[in-house]
């Protein structure tokens, strides 16, 4: 299997090889189909085994894919990706800047420890991807320099970190502010109690996938 066999965006694939992706990992191979037909998914997955990627290049897909109207994006992010850390943040948002190089997709960054007010800035101008940390996300909505209205899809990443530093209450608050239609997917290296439970509370009948 490769990426080509994917039915990814032309304009994705050309991002691909110059990044050193051919074939696809498995996490990849199992979570980018189902989430391409609009899936729920829940994915057991570490660093390291190409999860980023096997979330931003479908995300990515599905936004090239759909209408949307430029001059209600104020504020607006189509795709919102969470991380538990300010790190992990930075480096999505890297893959998702090489990955949307060829298809003119935009990529924010919105986490706690830098000024607000050119983080509220970029936001004005509206964003297809953003990432974030769950903290600073509240404080714009709060601010509202941010609204959810138009986001169509959900990302958890590193679903057991955010629980372990004690996000819960505000991913729950977060994923109340989207759309009731949306599409959630949530990554985690481990499975617990607790993981399933906000699976069970954010996922609609989602595809399970444990490489
Ligand atoms: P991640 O698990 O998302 O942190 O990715 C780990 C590393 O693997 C990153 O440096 C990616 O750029 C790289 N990577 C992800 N998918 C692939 C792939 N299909 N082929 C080659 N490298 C990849």
């Amino acid at each position: 299997l490769r990426f080509d066999d994917l039915n990814l965006d032309s304009r994705i694939l050309a991002a691909l090889g110059p990044a050193g992706y051919v074939v696809p990992s498995p996490i990849q191979a199992l979570a980018i189909p189902p989430i391409l037909d609009g899936r729920d998914v829940e994915a057991l997955a570490r660093t390291g085994t190409g999860k980023t990627a096997a979330f931003v290049l479908p995300v990515m897909h599905r936004l090239l894919s759909q209408e949307h109207s430029p001059d209600t994006r104020g504020g607006r992010a189509r795709a919102l990706i969470l991380s538990p850390t300010r790190e992990l943040a930075n480096q999505t948002a890297g893959t998702a800047r090489t990955c949307v190089r060829h298809c003119g997709l935009t990529v924010t960054v919105a986490i706690g420890g830098v000024p607000k007010d050119r983080q509220a800035r970029a936001l004005a101008a509206g964003t297809d991807i953003l990432v974030a940390t769950p903290g600073r996300l509240l404080d714009h909505l709060t601010d509202g320099t941010l609204n959810l209205d138009g986001t169509t899809c959900l990302v958890l990443d590193e679903a057991d970190q955010m629980l372990d530093l004690g996000f819960l209450e505000d991913v729950r608050a977060i994923a109340a502010r989207l759309p009731v239609r949306h599409q959630t997917l949530m990554f985690s290296a481990t499975m617990s109690p607790a993981i399933s439970a906000l699976a069970r509370q954010l996922l609609h009948k989602p595809v399970r996938i444990a490489p």
